[in-house]
């Protein structure tokens, strides 16, 4: 539980949690929400709305040299684990390390490390 004596938010900038969906059948959170479980058989995997904390560990990251038209190069992606478990591909505001620790954030709908 969170020290309810921490200043909240720590920067008003950062959003400290991010919207997931949890499974009561297999028990697995999914980032971004779903409305179904992608783990489970259809109809067996009903999900309920959770916020979990964008804290997480960077598994992998690459850096794009040619990217799609609209964005610019370089842009670096990372797969990231949260502490709920669940594996986010995000977008990078700057270049992570494996294995460290980053916090992340929701921007128009994209999940950025920052
Ligand atoms: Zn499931």
């Amino acid at each position: 539980m969170r020290n309810p004596y921490a200043p909240y938010p720590p920067f008003p900038h950062i959003m400290p949690t991010i919207q997931a969906s949890k499974c009561a059948n297999c028990g697995k959170s999914v980032v971004p929400p779903r409305a179904t479980c992608p783990f489970c058989k259809p109809g067996k995997g009903a999900v309920s709305q959770q916020m979990v904390e964008a804290r997480g560990k960077v598994l992998s990251f690459t850096t794009m040299e040619l990217v799609p038209e609209g964005f610019t190069a370089p842009r670096t992606v990372a797969i990231v684990e949260l502490e709920c478990g669940a594996r986010v591909m995000c977008l990078c505001a700057r270049e992570p390390k494996m294995d460290e620790t980053v916090q992340l954030e929701e921007r128009d709908g994209q999940i950025i490390v920052v």
